[in-house]
């Protein structure tokens, strides 16, 4: 017999809002390297972390931590670092440097609660990342997976952080490599998925689910505690960074990157929500870039990966098409004809 869990309604009456972000991806994979910029830009140490794709809250942590590492590759304790960039891979990367004892100016044109990183589900998954093209690449992957997993389950309840059973129907491709680098266990094979009409089989495993919302209003929180000053200002040129007090600067500008530095690797992957009314239903369910989180703000209902498409705004007829996808799996019909507009 196999156990039904609550379904959520799906309703019309239950559409908050529609919202929109944009995934700053890169070919090849993360770009986390120390460079010393030219003499126009002061010789600065600039350490670059960008790249993150689908998953900067996923891996913002692990790579925070590499970015400690360089810092004391190439630096003396307690150097001033400046961080440029305030979404969740700038938040993180501050955390950490001040957790090693650094003093941190956070420095972006948007704050935080701005950022494309309040827009994200966001599911413990690195998806939308090259892993890399060596093995050496993909172990050094692998440890920023890992250390960034422990770092988040470390985090007090206050980060807004839990682990949940994520369903997926047999059809969704499976994605062995979110698996092999002993983050999250192997999934397990279902007859019958205890979710969704039409009795259909599947897999479950579990992972961390991150409350965005909360998490980014957390990170902001324990910064300030922590001493961080905060700056609201654009970086137009690269020699504006030569121009800052502070010895070394990280770059966690996203696709801010691609302008800055002429990354032509870089690209925009558009992604969109609708978000309902909240549902605490306690498990995820995954079929690619069509999901549903249970957030505490919002029912999480995704999504798309719209490559090379830098448009920050939802679409009406892709909202629509999500929303039939989720009502279909719980076979609640049409639902009505609700418009986005
Ligand atoms: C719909 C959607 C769903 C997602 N779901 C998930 C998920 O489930 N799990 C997950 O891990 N990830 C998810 N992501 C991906 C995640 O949102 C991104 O990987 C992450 O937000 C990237 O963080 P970031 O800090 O690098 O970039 P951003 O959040 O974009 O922050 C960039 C910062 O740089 C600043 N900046 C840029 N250029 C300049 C400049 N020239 N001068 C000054 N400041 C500048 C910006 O103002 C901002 O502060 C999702 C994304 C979308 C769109």
């Amino acid at each position: 017999m196999v156990e039904t869990l609550p379904a959520p309604d799906l309703s019309d009456a239950n559409i908050l809002r529609t919202v929109a972000g944009v995934r700053p991806c890169r070919r090849g994979g993360l770009r986390l390297e120390a460079e010393r910029l030219g003499a126009d830009a002061g010789g600065k140490l600039l350490i670059h972390n960008y790249g993150h794709g689908g998953c900067g809250v996923t891996i913002g942590l692990g790579t925070g931590d590499e970015v400690v590492r360089l810092v004391r590759e190439h630096t003396g304790p307690g150097t001033p670092v400046a961080v440029l960039g305030a979404g969740a891979v700038g938040l993180m990367t501050a955390l950490r440097l001040l957790e090693a004892g650094h003093p941190v100016r956070l420095i972006a044109e948007k704050p935080g609660t701005e950022t494309v990183s309040v827009v994200a589900g966001a599911v413990w998954l690195p998806t939308g990342i090259d892993f890399g093209d060596t093995p050496e690449r993909v172990a050094w992957f692998h440890r920023i997976l890992r250390r960034s997993m422990n770092g988040l389950r470390a985090l007090p309840e206050r980060f807004g952080i839990e682990e949940l059973p994520v369903y997926e129907s047999a059809q969704t491709p499976i994605s062995p490599e979110f698996f092999d680098n002993g983050t999250i266990e192997t999934p397990t094979e279902l007859d019958v998925l205890p979710v969704g009409s039409g009795h259909r089989p599947g897999r479950t495993y579990r992972t961390l689910f991150m409350h965005t919302p909360r998490l980014i209003q957390a990170l902001l929180a324990e910064l300030e505690s922590k001493g961080a000053v905060f700056e609201r200002r654009r970086i137009g040129r690269v020699e504006d960074i030569g121009g800052l007090e502070e010895p070394v600067a990280v770059n966690c500008l996203a696709l801010g990157s691609r302008d800055l530095f002429g990354d032509s690797a870089m690209f925009p992957a558009r992604g969109i929500l609708v978000l309902m009314k909240p549902q605490k239903l306690g498990y995820i369910i995954h079929d690619g870039y069509k999901y549903m989180f249970p957030r505490e703000d919002a029912l999480v209902l995704g999504g798309c990966f719209l490559e090379h498409d830098e448009r920050d705004t939802p679409d009406e007829a892709i909202c629509a098409e999500i929303l039939a996808h989720h009502r279909a799996f719980f076979g609640q019909g049409a639902g009505g004809d609700k418009a986005f507009a």
